[in-house]
């Protein structure tokens, strides 16, 4: 019998994102996949700015630039009658490289990376590859979850191989990342609520080498073509060559003539795939039971509008690698890996929501669409200026979503401190830095020296405009961040952190802009980069931070919690 720490199942991105977090973190894990080889497919295309921070912590980011999109390939949305017209609205939006001279101009908390556009196609295998390096971590593709039972101290796995053998897996914890139809999920009964089978579309996949340079509203990655009621929607794909067309078409041969027909010049190309799929607004009643959890979409399902499909999932990989990591190693108390499901599965919730909203500004434009739209008459003129206006407002849903992507904040967490009142809106689509417990710590640019008390574990440096970003400076562990040169003597609490186990850093940082960004003197930051606690002064019940901080005891909103808060 095969034994590890975490069996991982469905080499999706999810589960490579997961079992890649966990593998640095030195946990063994075997990571299985049904199918022979990654997804030939094209699905997601957009890593977004929270995704393209947390591939940076796990040192992979720019790899993902060299294999995607081109950095200074505009990613501009448009609306036209076909893509040879002039467009009828047109949505700006940076290039990489632009985004990252934004970036870098401005130290105002807004998020440390730009979007990435990479194909689904191209990300697994580059994932994969990352994975196969990690010695801890066995990948085995042709290898199907069938069953499993959980004991009290592990769970058992049964699994066949493509070549029909069976196999046995004893792991201490088994996560399905095994996508809309889990296995896993259906197996500990967990339903799925919300609206499903929402609508039915094709997808086809199109190489058409020279359209790119010939597009003469501009380049840019999304083009949609105002031809109701099909509604053709041209998404380009990182090599700049490939296309997918999303349209409503009753048969396969069908998308090869609204491509034809949305195109709207003499282009060459070849369809090199169909296929159907179906968009839903679902997520799971639960996210786990005892030794096993689920995550990405095992736990939810989105309308791809927004692409918050695989960025919310990465977001799961990464709460509940560190939370197992810490478990496994003994100093993780049993509130971390029940904060999971709290933590998560509310920004499931709320990601669900958003791509909804997202997906009704779009039907929203696309009901203003009529016949007559490329008829040269008044009425035509009136019809395309008036989904041309629709569109500048509601497709900015799908596109001006920051807050979204990277302003989630864990409410209610019982990891992090409670602190009185509301706290700032946690589903505001724009992003407004806070280091309200339970958000992610905004980015700091630092044009002064940091003093880590371990020099040695300062994770992944990296120089911007002679400036290094603050979270490259947070190590794995957790991070007590002493700032705008504050002389309180934190002893207590490092004591009371020290004391649980738990790996801590503490860094002076003496910055003044990160002080002005932060709001506090004193910040304390859990390995994920979300924040357990804040306060000026040395709080007088240290324990209890360390406590609710590890996992030992859940955050309430008690009075000895607020005491403590500085
Ligand atoms: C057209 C389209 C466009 C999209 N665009 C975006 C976008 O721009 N941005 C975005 O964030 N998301 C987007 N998405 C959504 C995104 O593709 C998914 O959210 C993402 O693939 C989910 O990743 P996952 O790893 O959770 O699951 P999956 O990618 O579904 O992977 C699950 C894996 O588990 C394997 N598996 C299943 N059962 C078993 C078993 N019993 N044993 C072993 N292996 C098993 C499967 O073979 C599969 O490889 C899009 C989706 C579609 C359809």
């Amino acid at each position: 019998m095969v034994e590890t720490q975490v069996l991982i199942v469905g080499a999706g991105p999810v589960g490579l994102t997961l079992a890649l977090d966990l593998g640095q973190r030195g946990v063994r894990c075997v990571l299985i996949e049904r199918n022979e080889a990654s997804i030939q497919l094209p699905k997601m295309e957009r890593c977004n700015a929270r995704t393209m921070e947390i591939y940076r912590r796990l040192g992979i980011a720019e790899k993902i630039r060299d294999a995607g999109l081109p950095r200074g390939a505009p990613m501009d949305v448009f609306l036209a009658t076909s893509m040879a017209d002039p467009a009828l609205a047109h949505l700006p939006c940076s290039s990489v490289a632009e985004a990252k001279n934004e970036i870098a101009a401005h130290n105002d908390g807004r998020p440390l990376e730009p979007y990435q556009l990479i194909s689904q196609y191209t990300l697994e295998p580059l994932l994969r590859s990352f994975v196969e390096g990690l010695p801890n971590v066995t990948v085995l593709f042709g290898c199907e979850l069938e069953s499993f039972i959980q004991e009290s101290d592990s769970v058992i796995a049964h699994v066949r191989t493509s070549k029909g053998a069976d196999a046995t897996i004893r792991t201490a914890y088994l996560i399905g990342c095994d996508g809309g139809s889990s296995t896993v999920r259906k197996q500990l009964g967990i339903q799925l609520v919300g609206e499903g089978n929402i609508r039915k579309l094709r997808q086809a996949l199109f190489h058409c080498p020279d359209l790119y340079e010939r597009i003469p509203m501009g380049k840019g990655r999304h083009y949609h073509i105002a031809e109701g009621p099909v509604f053709p929607f041209i998404i380009l794909q990182d090599s700049t060559r490939h296309w997918t067309l999303h349209a409503t078409a009753s048969s396969d041969a069908e998308m090869a003539e609204i491509f034809r027909r949305s195109l709207g010049m003499p282009v060459e190309f070849d369809m090199l795939s169909v296929n159907e799929w179906t968009q839903h607004l679902l997520c799971a009643e639960r996210y786990g039971e005892g030794r096993v959890f689920i995550a990405g979409d095992a736990a939810h399902l989105v309308i791809p509008t927004g692409g918050l499909g695989m960025n919310t999932g990465v977001g799961d990989a990464v709460d509940l690698s560190w939370k197992l990591a810490a478990t496994l190693a003994g100093w993780g108390g049993p509130q971390l890996l029940a904060s999971y499901e709290k933590e998560r599965r509310p920004i499931g919730l709320r990601n669900v929501k958003a791509s909804r909203a997202a997906m009704s500004g779009r039907l929203s434009w696309r009901a203003a669409h009529h016949p007559d739209i490329r008829k040269d008459t008044p009425e035509g003129a009136a019809i395309r200026a008036e989904m041309a206006r629709r569109f500048d407002v509601e497709q900015r849903k799908v596109t001006e979503i920051l807050g979204i992507e990277a302003g989630y904040r864990y409410v209610g967490s019982p990891i992090a401190w409670h602190e009185p009142g509301e706290g700032p809106d946690p589903d505001n689509p724009e992003y407004v830095p806070t280091t309200w417990p339970g958000a992610r710590l905004p980015h700091v640019w630092l044009d002064r020296s940091v003093t880590p008390d371990n020099a040695a574990t300062t994770y992944n440096p990296a120089t911007t405009h002679n400036r290094t970003a603050l979270h490259d400076h947070l190590g794995t562990g957790y991070s007590l961040l002493r700032l705008g040169g504050t002389r309180v003597d934190t002893a207590i609490l490092e004591k009371a952190l020290s004391a649980t186990g738990a790996p801590l850093e503490v860094l002076d940082i003496r910055d003044e802009a990160a002080r002005e960004i932060y709001g506090f003197d004193l910040v304390l930051v859990r390995p994920d980069l979300h924040i357990v606690w804040r306060g000026s002064q040395v709080p007088h019940d240290a324990q209890a931070i360390a406590a609710v901080a590890t996992g030992q005891i859940a955050a309430t909103d008690s009075a000895a919690n607020r005491k403590a808060s500085g």
